[in-house]
C-alpha cells in the first residue's frame, strides 16, 4: 500500500505519536471541565497555545455556555459494595454531563437510566446530556443483561455541575501575507480514539510543524469543544472570521478504513480543489463525500454569515465505521502510522495552498529558448536528459507553465490541466523563477514592446 509523503519533510516517529496518544486517551474530556484543561496543558508542551476561559452563562448567538461539569468517580454496585459498572475502568460508562447522584435503586428504576447497544453487545456507547439535567450510565449489552431484575443497586455519580467556564485553545500563525486559513479540531470527546483523539493529535503535530516553517499564508489553529465551541469562537472573533478564506476540521484521521474527503459546502472552493489534487497525487484510494449539514464544526464555520469553505480529510470517517461513538473506538482501533499518513495528506494540501499565486511569464511572446538557459536536453529529440538538465516530467512542466503563465493560472490549475503532480509543477516553477522566466503573484517587469522583448 502506498504511503503518502509530506512536502514538509520527514514525519514524526510513530513511537512519539503513540506516546502522545497514550497520554491523552485516558483523560475524561467533555465540553467543559478539568479534562479539557489537562488535555490543552499537555498539548502546550508540544507547541504554545493561547488558552481562553469563557464564563458559564456567556451568550454566543443562539447558544449559552453551560455550567462547568467535572467528575471524580461513578459506579453501580451491588448491595455488598462490589462495583459492577466502574467509571474508573472506562469513562464512557457515565453519560457525559450527568447530574450527581448517590442512592439505592431497584433494577427497574435504574434500567431507565442505562444505555446499551443490543447489536454490539460488547460495546459501551458514547452518550451525552449537555443541555438537559439528567443522569445515566452507558454499559455493554452483556453488562446490562447480567443485572438481576429483582435486585437493588447502589448508584453513585460523584460529579459537579456548577458555574465555571468553557476552555478552548488557539494559536495564530500570522507572519505571512497571504490569505488566512482555519485549522480546527474538537477536544470534547472522552476516551474515544479515532473520533476524536486522532484529530487532536494531528492538529498538534501540524501546528508544531507549521510553526517552524516560513509560511506565505496565515493560519488560525483552533481547538474547541464541538458545536458550542465553534459558536463561541465565531461570536468572539466575528470580524476576523469573516476574512478567513477556507479551512479544515480535523477529525477521524487514524482508523483502518479508507481515506475520505468531505467537501466544503461549496464543493468547488480552493480548499476542495487543493485537497482533491493532493489526494490524487498521493495515489491513495479515497472516497468522496459531499457536504452534509450533519457533521462537525464546519456547520458553524460555513453558516450563512461566515460561509468559510471547510473540508475534512478522514481515515475511517465518522458515521462510516461500526466502532464510531463506542468503546470499540479505542487505541487498538487506530494506528500512529495511519495518523501520520493523513498528516502527510493535510500537509500536501496545505503546501498547494501555500503555492497558490498567479504566475506571469516574462517571455509571453513565444516559447522561450530553453537551450540557452540549460533547461533543455542538448540532443534534440532525446527523451531523457543528462546532467542538471530537467528530466522529462520537469521539461513537460516547464513547457506547460510557460504556456499557461498569463496571470490567470496558478500552480494548482496548471498541475490539473497538465495532469502532472503538483510537486513536479512547483519544482519547475522554482526553476523558472530562478531563470527569470516567470514571476509569482504580480505581473513583474514584463516587457511592453513587442519589438524589444527582454531576453
Ligand atoms: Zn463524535
Amino acid at each position: 500500500m502506498i504511503r503518502p509523503t509530506s512536502p514538509f519533510g520527514e514525519l514524526p516517529s510513530e513511537a512519539d505519536v503513540s506516546t502522545l496518544l497514550r497520554r491523552l486517551f485516558p483523560i475524561c474530556r467533555s465540553i467543559t471541565g478539568e479534562g479539557v484543561r489537562k488535555t490543552l496543558s499537555i498539548l502546550s508542551e508540544y507547541e504554545s497555545l493561547t488558552i481562553h476561559e469563557v464564563p458559564s452563562g456567556t451568550a454566543a448567538y443562539d447558544w449559552q455556555v453551560p455550567d462547568e461539569w467535572n467528575i471524580c468517580d461513578a459506579y453501580i454496585a451491588d448491595l455488598s459494595g462490589r462495583r459492577l459498572i466502574d467509571f474508573r475502568a472506562n469513562n464512557l460508562h457515565v453519560v457525559s454531563y450527568s447530574m450527581p447522584i448517590d442512592t439505592t435503586l431497584t433494577f427497574g428504576e435504574l434500567d431507565r437510566h442505562l444505555h446499551s447497544l443490543p447489536a454490539q453487545p460488547d460495546a459501551i456507547p458514547y452518550r451525552t446530556t449537555y443541555y438537559k439535567d439528567n443522569w445515566g450510565f452507558a454499559v455493554t449489552q452483556r453488562q446490562r443483561d447480567a443485572f438481576d431484575p429483582q435486585a437493588s443497586y447502589r448508584v453513585v455519580i460523584d460529579a459537579t455541575k456548577a458555574p465555571g467556564s468553557l476552555t478552548y485553545g488557539e494559536r495564530l500563525l500570522h507572519s505571512g501575507s497571504g490569505p488566512e486559513y482555519l485549522i480546527s479540531t474538537y477536544s470534547c470527546h472522552p476516551s474515544l480514539a479515532n473520533d476524536n483523539l486522532s484529530g487532536v493529535v494531528l492538529w498538534t503535530l501540524l501546528l508544531s510543524r507549521m510553526a517552524r516553517r516560513a509560511l506565505r499564508n496565515r493560519y488560525r489553529f483552533v481547538i474547541i469543544p464541538e458545536t458550542i465551541g465553534s459558536a463561541i469562537y465565531l461570536s468572539r472573533n466575528e470580524t476576523a472570521m469573516t476574512g478567513v478564506s477556507g479551512g479544515f476540521v480535523l477529525t477521524c484521521v487514524a482508523g483502518p478504513g479508507p481515506y475520505a474527503y468531505k467537501s466544503s459546502f461549496s464543493g468547488g472552493s480552493l480548499v476542495d480543489r487543493a485537497t482533491r489534487k493532493a489526494l490524487a497525487d498521493a495515489l491513495v484510494d479515497w472516497r468522496a463525500f459531499p457536504f452534509d449539514a450533519a457533521g462537525s464544526d464546519e456547520r458553524n464555520y460555513s453558516a450563512p454569515f461566515f460561509r468559510i469553505p471547510t473540508g475534512t480529510i478522514s481515515k475511517s470517517k465518522y458515521y462510516e465505521y461500526d466502532e464510531y461513538h463506542t468503546s470499540l473506538d479505542d487505541l487498538d482501533f487506530i494506528s500512529a502510522r495511519d495518523l501520520l499518513s493523513t498528516l502527510a495528506l493535510y500537509e500536501s494540501a496545505i503546501e498547494i495552498l501555500e503555492q497558490e499565486q498567479p504566475l506571469y511569464s516574462q517571455m509571453p511572446y513565444c516559447e522561450p529558448m530553453l537551450g540557452k538557459r540549460d533547461l533543455y536536453p542538448h540532443l534534440g529529440g532525446a527523451e531523457r536528459s543528462a546532467g542538471h538538465v530537467p528530466p522529462a516530467a520537469q521539461l513537460d512542466a516547464i513547457r506547460w507553465i510557460m504556456h499557461l503563465a498569463d496571470g490567470t493560472e496558478t500552480p494548482l490549475s496548471m498541475a490539473v490541466r497538465s495532469g502532472l503532480p503538483h510537486a513536479t509543477v512547483r519544482q519547475a516553477v522554482d526553476t523558472l523563477v530562478s531563470a527569470g522566466l516567470i514571476v509569482r503573484g504580480h505581473p513583474g517587469p514584463k516587457p511592453t514592446s513587442l519589438q524589444n522583448p527582454r531576453a
